[in-house]
Order: C-alpha cells, then structure tokens, then sequence
C-alpha cells in the first residue's frame, strides 16, 4: 500500500512519485546494495532480506554482551554513542517498538528526539514526506522510522540517496511487509528458548496475510536448515505467494492450515501468534478475530516442555485472558519485549560501529572477574 504523501501539487507529485518508481524497479539487488557502506557493512535496517546468519550472531553476540556490561558498568554504555543523535519517526502508532527502541538508545547514549503527530510537522502545510525525509536528516545521524505504507523502507533509502548526509534508517515496521527489527528480536528469543533453531518447526497463527511480523520473521526462519512452518488462518488470511515462495525456494517445508490452532501445540516448537490487522481492512477493527484461532488453556496443557508461545504484542481476543495469570515458562510474551530493547541496542550498535568494542569490553570484563574468582594460592 503506498501511503506516501507526495505533497500537495498533483503534478509535482506525479514527478517525484515517478522518479521512485524508477528506483523501485531497478530491483532488490539496486535495492540492497544502496542499503550497504562499500565495504558491504550494512548502514540501513530496512529488509529483513538483507539479514544473514553471520549478522544475526554479531547482533545477538553484541546484544548479549550489552545485556550483561549493563549490569556492571553502564557508565561504559552510555559513553559510547554520546555525539550521534537519532529521530524517532512514528507517524503510526506504536507502544513497544518506540519506547524499547527509545530505551536502547538511552542505553547507549544517543541523543534522541521524536515526532510522532504530524499535525504538528509542516506535512499540515502541504510538505510532501520526501521534504519531511530529507529535511529531519539534517539534524540527526540516524532515524528510526515506522510508516503505513508498504514502501517506506524503500522510500528512504532512496531519498537518502540524493541526500549528502549519510544518515542510518532504521525501519521500525512498514505497512503489512517489514519489521525487521521485531524478526531480529523474535530470532533472539527463539535461540534462546530453544537452542538452536535449525530443524525446528514454527506455526504462525492469525492474520498470516497482512502481519508483517510474520512477512519479515519467515524470512529469518528461511536462512536455517530443515525448517517446518505452518501457516494458520482462513483463506482469506493465508499467506501470500510472495512470502510462501521465498521460504520455499529456500528449502522451507510449508504447511497452510485451514482448519484452526486443532493440535498443532502438541508437536510444534513454536507457536506464534498474531492479531488482526484490521487498520489494513474496511474500517478499524470491523472484523471478526476466528475462534477457533485462539489460543486457550487446553493449548497451553498440549505444549511440551520445550516449546514456546510468543506474539508481538498488542494482543486483543487472540489469547485466552486466563493465560495471563499463568506463570509458565514458555510463554514468552513480556520476556520478548525485553529482548526487544536489548536486541534493538545490539543492532543499533552494529549499524553505528560500536558493537566490536561491546564485545571485546565484555570479553575484558569476564576475564578479570574469572581472575578476581580463582582461589589465590
Ligand atoms: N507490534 C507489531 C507491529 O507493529 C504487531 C502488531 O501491531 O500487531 O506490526
């Protein structure tokens, strides 16, 4: 769905809007290479294609070794990214993703500032997004962004491609296609739970064809071996063929599933749930979550030991209310949204090239606390 505002002046808007088309058709291989410095390192967050194993360790290495300095030395945290600034870009509504993005800068110490209602930006006055765009990157190193339409990661980067300040996109979630920060996250809280994720089997329940949760976390399950998805929803909510044919040809093993949650929980490693995602419908909230796609506490009884239930959150009818006042291990729902805080900070210090020195201080910290253990003789 292209949301974009062009501006105003109809002609003006047609202009520009065919200038994007251009970079839009020039292909996903145009498409990556201007999200990377030329030295191949990634300077823009906005695909989940773009993510590879190699840099999911990095991440999820520099996530961990964040997590933990935090708890001894913060102070070192926080003098790390004190001169880079960032705008948090919110035009659509969010709880999580901005304040844990909100909190891992904080972390790190970037200077932040926000716009999140556009009546108070000059959009009010006719300014098309790409003025916006290119007019808050002059303030800031870095914005993180969330936007309605399908295109704003496309959007950005190529509006930063005819800007000369080289500032970093995060996208913080784009219409029904891309999260790739939530993927990250949610890959962090896989591997954590279970291990190791190659061979492991994952059901998306809900709204398989318009979360983009799901759209971008498939594709971080697709760079694994022997992995088992099913997709759970009515027809008219299964997954598209975009999405199904990318983890496919990827070696995927894909289910679609009509006929409800039924005993999924019993044999796979992962249930995940999803709202719908009714701003994208008719009108808001106008349509009817399924029963027999929610999750209840017969669910819960079927899931092994080692099995996990997430979702990203905000949840409405999709989970039975009991399960809040379960304390269970494997549900995973509030300890995901701290792993989204710290992961977010791991990516943020890759893309701004601290990470390495988060480790190796990690490292530095762990070898003398080992040192300050060892029984003197
Ligand atoms: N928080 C997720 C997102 O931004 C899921 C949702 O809103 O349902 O896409």
């Amino acid at each position: 769905m292209d949301k974009i505002y062009w501006g105003a002046d109809a002609g003006l808007a047609a202009y520009h809007r065919s200038r994007f088309e251009e970079f839009k058709t020039s292909g996903s291989e145009a498409f990556e290479k201007a999200c990377r410095a030329e030295d191949g390192r990634l300077k823009h967050v906005v695909s989940a294609e773009h993510l590879d194993l190699a840099l999911l360790k990095i991440i999820h290495d520099t996530t961990n070794a964040a997590r933990r300095i935090s708890k001894i030395e913060p102070e070192f945290l926080k003098g790390l990214l004190r001169h880079t600034s960032v705008l948090n870009y919110f035009p659509q509504p969010s709880t999580r993703t901005f304040l844990s993005f909100s909190r891992a800068e904080s972390k790190l110490g970037i200077q932040r500032e926000e716009v999140r209602d556009l009546k108070t930006s000059s959009t009010a006055k006719g300014e098309s997004d790409l003025d916006a765009l290119r007019t808050q990157s002059s303030f800031y190193e870095g914005m993180v962004v969330r936007h309605p339409s399908d295109l704003y990661g496309h959007f950005t980067v190529w509006a930063m491609q005819n800007s000369r300040r080289p500032l970093h996109i995060f996208n913080a979630g784009s219409g029904t296609k891309e999260h790739p920060t939530q993927a990250i996250l949610d890959h962090y809280t896989m591997e954590e739970s279970l291990g190791e994720i190659d061979g492991k089997t994952i059901a998306f329940y809900g709204d398989c064809l318009r979360s983009r949760v799901i759209h971008s976390g498939a594709r971080l399950l697709a760079l694994h071996k022997e992995m088992t998805v099913y997709f759970v929803a009515p027809e008219h909510l299964q997954i598209d063929t975009e999405t199904e044919d990318y983890i496919a040809q990827r070696g995927v093993t894909v289910h679609k599933i009509k006929t409800g949650i039924g005993e999924l929980p019993s044999f796979v490693d992962v249930n995940y749930m999803t709202r719908l995602q009714d701003e994208y419908g008719a009108g808001s909230q106008s349509e009817k979550y399924p029963t027999n796609l929610v999750f209840t506490e017969d669910h819960l009884r079927m899931m092994p030991e080692t099995s996990i239930l997430m979702h990203p959150m905000p949840k409405r009818e999709e989970i039975d209310p009991r399960l809040d006042y379960i304390d269970d291990k494997r549900i995973m729902l509030w300890r995901a949204q701290r792993n989204g805080m710290w992961t977010r900070a791991g990516t943020m210090a890759y893309v701004f090239g601290v990470d390495e020195q988060i480790r190796n201080k990690y490292t530095f910290l762990e070898k003398k606390m080992e040192k300050m253990m060892r029984p003197r003789r």
